[in-house]
């Protein structure tokens, strides 16, 4: 067999340019696409190992992790906290109010009130956590000392992957804040920031058989996406934020400059960068390094390409045709945006709503 190395530079070029398009190409006969770059570009043995140099790239790959294997225990713990609860019923309700305009369906309620009920009933957010010997929450009175690897039993099996500690100024007790990652302990405690808020809302939404993908954006936030089935799109959801199908949220309310977000789950992971910018505001993307993208883009699809062709046909088809389909819907709607633009100028995106206004002006995200 020929491999990609030995192809000619100008059919290499091609295979690279078409496995970068990835998943747009998935139009045009998915499977023969697939197993030409598989065959192709997966012995492209240059390119994995050029990117191998880049630990961004590696640190991209990891990305996967984050959409981890849900235990039973995980899926009952959170089934059970939302059965705790009339969601189900709430959504019917909504469902049968909205009968008339038949845009969303019983699913795309559903996702609504758990983004409420999470917000407003379930998950609190944590700047610094409270003293759990005197109760001392004023946040000037906690000071922070440092972070450390999980120590005790319970960090590890809540797989944190950091430990806090902070010092009460009340009563000099030393608080200890795990960051927890696993869905069980996360459904058990009900607190944390940005990343305990996405994993804890994602593995409810994958208990219910939701068909969803985490987004990780690389200047420290994370969010995730469900694939709407009766509107063909994968929508954007921030569980922090109450947020649904805002993905300006960040560029045009937060005021934040990215450089990348990707979207992962346990079968690929795509560069959605392009989704979450403002195509007006250019300036909203932070330069990145067109050497590292090239390889990054190359790499992305060749993980791509090896696990696709492993999974069953009927996966594969369900999996690319969401894609397909998001990628359809998404186009309609961009045009149909640009019809009705002259009658608004802004939607109504609000600056970071969770966290206080100090951490929330560190990170750039007031709006300002
Ligand atoms: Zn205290």
């Amino acid at each position: 067999m020929t491999t990609f190395k030995q192809q000619p530079d100008e059919k290499r070029t091609k295979m690279l340019r078409l496995a970068n398009r990835f998943p747009s190409t998935l139009y045009k006969g998915r499977i023969t696409f697939l197993s030409e770059v598989y065959k192709n570009v997966i012995t492209d043995k240059p390119t994995i190992k050029q990117a191998q140099k880049y630990p961004f790239i590696q640190d991209i790959l990891k990305t996967e992790l984050a959409f981890y294997r849900l235990s039973d225990a995980d899926k009952n713990a959170c089934l059970d906290a939302v059965l705790a609860t009339d969601v189900h019923h709430r959504a019917a309700i909504k469902e049968k109010e909205c009968e008339e305009d038949d845009e969303l369906d019983y699913v795309d309620h559903l996702v609504k009130e758990l983004l409420r009920w999470f917000k407003d009933e379930f998950f609190t957010w944590v700047n610094k956590p409270p003293c759990d010997k005197c109760g001392n929450n004023d946040q000037n009175k906690i000071r922070r000392l440092q972070a450390r690897k999980a120590f005790r039993k319970e960090h590890l099996e809540g797989w944190a992957s950091v430990v806090e500690i902070y010092k009460c100024l009340e009563c000099n007790a030393t608080i200890v804040f795990a960051r927890y990652n696993k869905a069980e302990t996360l459904i058990k405690e009900r607190r944390g920031r940005c990343g305990e808020w996405n994993n804890c809302f994602l593995s409810i939404l994958r208990s219910l058989d939701i068909e969803s993908r985490y987004i990780r954006n690389m200047e420290d936030h994370v969010w995730c996406e469900y694939f709407s089935r009766k509107q063909g799109r994968w929508i954007h959801l921030d569980s922090c934020e109450n947020s649904y199908d805002q993905p300006m949220l960040y560029c045009d309310g937060w005021g934040k400059k990215m450089s990348y977000v990707f979207a992962a789950n346990n079968r690929y992971i795509i560069d959605v960068t392009d989704k979450y910018i403002n195509p007006d505001k250019p300036e909203m993307r932070l330069a990145i390094d067109k050497e590292q993208d090239k390889h990054l883009q190359a790499v992305l699809a060749i993980t791509n390409a090896t696990k696709l062709v492993t999974i069953d046909r009927n996966e594969f088809m369900r999996l690319t045709s969401s894609l397909v389909s998001d990628a359809k819907k998404t186009a309609e709607k961009k045009a149909e945006k640009k019809k009705i633009k002259a009658a608004t100028t802004k939607d109504d995106l609000l600056p970071r709503q969770s966290g206080d206004a100090n951490w929330t002006k560190e990170r750039g995200e007031d709006g300002q």
